[in-house]
């Protein structure tokens, strides 16, 4: 049996070969799936009765399941999905105040190696990577269950996007041909793998890099994310000036606000200096606290303190909503609960 979620048009057109069916008839099927994601070949009411009975002989539109579905009072919606063998990811809507605009965020892998103290994905380790179709998967279950298209996807949900590059490249690919969404309108956010990285720097792909930096100096970052001593900051610095030259692109900086451990003035100045020659925007993050740690939210004093401060340097800084605070919507958190 095909899972036609995640088939190219060539893909499905092979299957409508082998049935005797015209080219047409896959670009119809196609359509149903990517643009107007139905959740059953019954529902392909432009193809005759006879031919959706052989269909579906052969083929079936997918093979994830909803585990839990949380709707939350500003409208974002945060889906566990359960796949054939049993694992599971977190996948969220988020809508933005223009209605028009769809945000998906999707994971990459079940679970993470890279283990940030903050993170409560990192907490459960690496279970496998997600192959593209497990991806796209999760925006097309959004998208049936919703009745909805989405028009954005960031990969900000559970994973590490650049430690599984090949099929986070096939899903953009995909994104881009299949669902109609643009480049530009794609985002992967990584911890900072530095040869992926400069990898992507050769790839002319026209999407968002966004870099978790979260500190503004080593001694900082390395106690948030151990990758610092793998990939420590000079060389990081190295790799996004890279990235910006030979992309010509503006790259995204998130950075995690945590309550005086990286939201004081000197944070603020160490920051303004670090990112003083590289094209980019800043995205501050209060930190959305989850299990037992340390860690508090930032006041919202501070968080316009370091804000203005950043702004100062003439870069363009925005602080991330909270989005569904009410249902767990932080990365790792609904799959921790359930587990
Ligand atoms: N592994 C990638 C992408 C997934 S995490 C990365 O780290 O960039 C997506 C974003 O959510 C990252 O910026 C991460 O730092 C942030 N995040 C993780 N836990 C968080 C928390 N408790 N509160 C706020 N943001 C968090
Ligand atoms: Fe992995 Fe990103 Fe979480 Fe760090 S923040 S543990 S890189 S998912």
């Amino acid at each position: 049996m095909e899972v036609l979620s995640g088939l190219t048009l060539k893909e499905i057109e092979k299957i409508t070969d082998s049935l005797h069916a015209s080219k047409f008839r896959a670009r119809q099927i196609h359509n149903w799936i990517y643009l107007k994601s139905v959740s059953n070949i019954d529902e392909m009411t432009d193809l005759s009765l006879k031919f959706r009975e052989e269909f579906k002989k052969v083929a079936t539109v997918t093979d994830v399941k909803i585990k839990v579905k949380q709707v939350s009072n500003d409208g974002t919606i945060k889906y566990l999905l359960e796949y054939p063998d049993g694992e599971c990811v977190e996948t969220v809507l988020m809508r933005f105040d223009n209605r028009a605009n769809l945000t998906a965020c999707v994971s990459s892998q079940v679970g993470c190696a890279v283990n940030c103290s903050f993170c409560a994905t990192g907490k459960r380790g690496f279970i496998r990577n997600l192959t593209y179709k497990e991806i796209i998967e999760q925006v097309l279950t959004i998208q049936r269950d919703t009745g909805l298209k989405v028009t954005n996807v960031v990969f900000m949900g559970q994973g590490e996007p650049l430690l599984n590059l090949d099929n986070v490249l096939k899903a953009m690919e995909l994104f881009n041909d299949s669902f109609q969404i643009g480049a530009r309108r794609l985002t992967v956010s990584t911890s900072g793998i530095i040869p992926q990285i400069n990898a992507l720097a050769e790839n002319d792909m026209q999407s968002t890099l966004a870099i978790s930096l979260h500190a503004p100096n080593h001694e900082i970052r390395r106690k948030l994310m151990q990758i610092e001593d793998k990939y420590p900051m000079p060389e990081l610095k190295k790799a996004l000036k890279n990235y910006v030259a030979k992309t010509g692109r503006r790259i995204t900086i998130e950075y995690l606000l945590i309550k005086d451990l990286n939201d004081t003035i000197e944070s603020a100045r160490q920051l303004v200096e670090y990112l003083h020659d590289i094209k980019c925007n800043i995205n501050l993050i209060p930190y959305n606290p989850t299990e037992k740690n340390d860690y508090q939210k930032p006041s919202g004093n501070s968080i316009m303190r370091f804000k203005s401060l950043l702004e100062q340097s003439g870069k363009k800084v925005t602080v991330r909503l909270e989005r569904g605070a009410d249902i767990d919507a932080a990365c790792g958190q609904l799959r921790g609960k359930v587990n």
